[in-house]
């Protein structure tokens, strides 16, 4: 692996796109999350993109396991991380000089496949300015941190990726056993001793009569969510979620215009077996709802799943880090809904200081209810 041209990057991406160019002095144009429009940083001319929700065709599963639309691949090159393995789509005519998912600058263009091209996008609607307000005021929130923290940190540059997700309907039939359990009670005598004493008491004992109960429950499920990316950031991706994904978009070139998507590592088979562990359980919750009993067990389902239909869809997310005592520290902000989460350095002296402050209060209150 060789890295293309090394020419000074900004944000990582040289801007040297002909197909967004700027109708009034040539610059090139950049997707822009507040007007939801193009605009050029230039001169700011703004273009507006015709934003449609058209495509409603959903892939056959089964279809695409063998012949997807790969054509992704005329526009995209792929830039593989070779510390953290993650895997960067950018327009053919840029280039990546670090990763934005574990900042390494080893990172080098390969000749992988694009992958499947997505259907839907939904476009970022916060800005990088309005990101970098979002983290400032969770910072500022991070009270185990230390207090130096608020003014010590250093924050590393943003940057806007769209990350893969997988969304699958399917039909499904299933049939199953419970078991079905009804309470009844029985009058149980006993001895005990009181004061020395043997004395006879009787007692309600509850017991369960089990019946065994065979159903059948259908139900079809749209769009099941399933994230594609395995990225470093992946833990924290889950809670920036949810996303509205009301708010999906047809897939337009200009969306990612000046932003970067992730190339899925989570392949469609893959996606579609953690889909159907979701659709699994929601089944088992079902049966569960319908079957009334005073407790009802699960024995088994066997379960067919038919008309499997999928979408690869790019979710927006702003990535960066700061650093503080020498260490980075990772954090997301939801480029729809500005939701931040991140790691932070923690105060060995202030989390010290509450657990004995709460010990202090529990003993306290012990205290108090024990005089009482
Ligand atoms: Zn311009
Ligand atoms: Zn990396």
């Amino acid at each position: 692996m060789t890295n293309v041209d090394n020419e000074v990057l900004e944000d990582g991406i040289i801007e040297e796109t002909e197909v967004n160019q700027c109708g009034s002095c040539g610059g090139n144009t950049v997707y822009d999350p507040v007007s939801r429009g193009l605009k050029c940083p230039f001169c700011g001319t703004q273009v507006e993109i015709e934003a449609t929700r058209e495509n409603t065709t959903e892939h056959d599963y089964l279809d695409a396991l063998d012949h997807a639309d790969h054509s992704w691949s005329d526009e995209k090159r792929v830039f593989k991380c070779d510390n953290c393995g993650a895997e960067t789509l950018l327009d053919n005519d840029k280039v990546a000089d670090f990763c934005t998912f574990c900042g390494s600058s080893h990172i080098a263009v390969t000749e992988h496949d694009a992958g499947i091209k997505p259907a839907l996008v939904l476009p970022f609607q916060i800005s990088k300015e309005q990101a970098v307000e979002k983290f400032k005021t969770w910072i500022s929130k991070r009270y185990f941190a230390p207090s130096r923290l608020k003014k010590e940190y250093e924050l590393q540059k943003l940057s806007g990726a769209y990350i893969p997700y997988w969304t699958f309907d399917s039909n499904t039939k299933s049939s199953y056993t419970v078991k079905i359990g009804t309470y009844y009670y029985v009058t149980v005598t006993r001895t005990v001793h009181r004061d020395g004493k043997a004395q006879q008491v009787t007692e309600q004992v509850r017991k369960i009569r089990w019946r065994t109960q065979n159903g059948s429950y259908n139900k079809f499920f749209d769009d099941i969510l399933v994230k594609a990316s395995r990225n470093v950031a992946s833990g924290l991706i889950d809670k920036v979620e949810p996303f509205q994904l009301s708010g999906l978009l047809d897939y337009k070139t200009e969306y990612l215009s000046g932003f970067l998507a992730e190339r899925y590592s989570i392949p469609l088979k893959e996606g579609w077996l953690s889909a159907r562990n979701i659709i699994d359980q929601k089944i088992r919750n079902g049966i569960l709802r319908k079957e009334t009993g005073d407790e009802v067990r699960i024995v088994k389902v066997d379960t067919s799943y038919d008309g499997i239909t999928f979408k690869h869809i790019l979710l927006p997310l702003w990535i960066s880090s700061f650093n503080f005592n020498n260490k980075v520290y990772r954090f997301l902000v939801n480029g729809q809904t500005g939701k931040v989460s991140g790691k932070s350095p923690i105060s060995i002296w202030k989390v010290t200081f509450t657990v004995l402050l709460t010990a202090l209060v529990a003993g306290i209150v012990f205290m108090v209810q024990d005089t009482m």
